[in-house]
């Protein structure tokens, strides 16, 4: 991976001012909120709603929120007043500006060795680690010792390869913790579905924190601007690097006042 390059957010804000079709696709955990350990509570860093509702109430942009999470979970987190468009579950769900859900097919093989690898985390006693997704099991580890992690991170690899192998399921590490994954849809896989949408000249950029992002801003290389959020920098392919909240707020503020200006 590269480091990140050095971004030229003028000469994006200009060209969002001007752009004809403007998309903004945001990651949600780690980069529109902060972490929880009680995951149910992971709510928007203070002054994320109001100015992602000013985006939305322009009418000037497609905002998009792109999520490992399932849909479900994530709109009373989020808590805006009108629905945003969400590709959840990493691309496997798809919450439509009409409200309609689509979601792609999960072999059946899939969804049962899900379903063993979480009764396996249940008779180890880490029902509360696992967060059960359609096209997903992830396991958090957020919050606890290194070496614990690291113990939790042998056990549950060794308890899941079996699972993976030949039934369309992969191993995926995210930013605390492990996750089980249906093969066959990445958040790039959504990205690249919505690039299919937009314009040759539309104005795109996504944010996101975490190595499941890494995914999107390879599919938007050379097609928009990605932008790490993070605060901490690490080896990533995105444009650029912001810390939150700051940062962010002032990005999001940036992007109502160019995509509203005429
Ligand atoms: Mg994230």
């Amino acid at each position: 991976m590269e480091e990140p390059k050095i971004c030229s957010l003028e000469t994006f804000w200009h060209l969002l001012q001007n752009g004809p079709q403007k998309v903004l696709l945001l990651d949600y955990d780690g980069t529109l909120a902060p972490f929880h350990k009680k995951r149910d509570k992971a709510f928007p860093y203070p002054g994320v709603r109001k100015i992602l509702e000013e985006i939305q109430q322009s009418g000037k942009t497609r905002l998009v929120i792109v999520s490992g999470r399932n849909i479900k979970d994530i709109v009373p987190l989020l808590g805006l007043k009108q629905l945003p468009e969400i590709w959840g579950g990493h691309g496997f769900e798809h919450l439509l500006p009409d409200t309609s859900v689509q979601r792609q097919k999960i072999p059946a093989t899939c969804s049962l060795n899900l379903q063993k690898a979480f009764l396996w985390a249940k008779e180890h006693g880490h029902e509360h680690n696992c967060e059960q997704k359609t096209s997903s099991l992830a396991f958090h580890w957020r919050g606890l010792k290194e070496e614990t992690k690291e113990q939790l991170e042998q056990k549950v690899s060794r308890a899941w390869e079996p699972l993976t192998m030949g039934h369309n399921l992969e191993i995926q590490p995210f930013d605390g913790g492990l996750e089980l994954r249906c093969a066959g849809m990445h958040k790039g896989d959504a990205i690249k579905q919505i690039l299919d949408e937009c314009s040759k000249d539309a104005m795109i950029a996504y944010l996101g924190d975490d190595l499941t992002d890494e995914d999107a801003f390879k599919a938007l290389k050379g097609k928009g601007l990605s932008v790490l959020v993070r605060d901490t920098q690490r080896d990533t392919l995105a444009d650029c690097w912001l810390t939150p909240p700051d940062e962010l707020l002032d990005f999001l503020h940036h992007w109502y006042r160019y995509s509203t200006k005429t």
